[in-house]
């Protein structure tokens, strides 16, 4: 569990001004993994009061931007932000209501970082979704995989 006390450190190490609205914002995002802004404002909310939308958007734009919180959007998904930043580890996401898990690189490393043909870029990071249905989805579509 990750405390307030553990997350100004980290902040400064950013070279981070410590805000209660940053601070609020970055625990948010550490207990309530892969939640979309939405979610985070509410968390933030019962945390602080009022707080406008605006400055939760700006602050989270900030963490991104410092690479304290990774900012995920699968396609037809909003938003979503996690605190695991700097692995290259990718998700997997529930066709029908949208959960997300992580997953590990499928390998254990980064050879899916090679591409076929780099077109002459450095490359420094490969996003994979994985897409299907989670566990209390896929009984109900009917392609729960048979037991073995
Ligand atoms: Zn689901
Ligand atoms: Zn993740």
């Amino acid at each position: 569990m990750v405390t307030t006390l553990d997350l100004e450190p980290l902040l400064r190490g950013a070279a981070l001004r410590v805000t209660r609205p940053r601070v609020a914002v970055l625990s948010a995002v550490y207990a309530h993994p892969h939640s979309d802004t939405d979610s985070i404002i509410g968390v933030v909310r019962q945390d602080l009061g009022e707080v406008s939308t605006q400055a939760v958007y700006d602050v989270l734009r900030t963490l991104t931007v410092a690479g304290l919180v990774r900012r995920i959007e699968p396609a037809g998904s909003v938003a979503r932000y996690e605190s695991r930043v700097g692995d290259n580890h990718h998700h997997v996401v529930c066709r029908s209501c949208g959960a997300i898990e992580d997953v590990d690189c499928a390998v254990g490393y980064t050879p899916c970082l090679t591409a076929d043909d780099d077109h002459g870029y450095v490359i420094d990071e490969a996003e994979v979704t994985y897409w299907g249905w989670c566990p209390a989805c896929s009984p109900s579509v009917g392609i729960r995989p048979a037991p073995n």
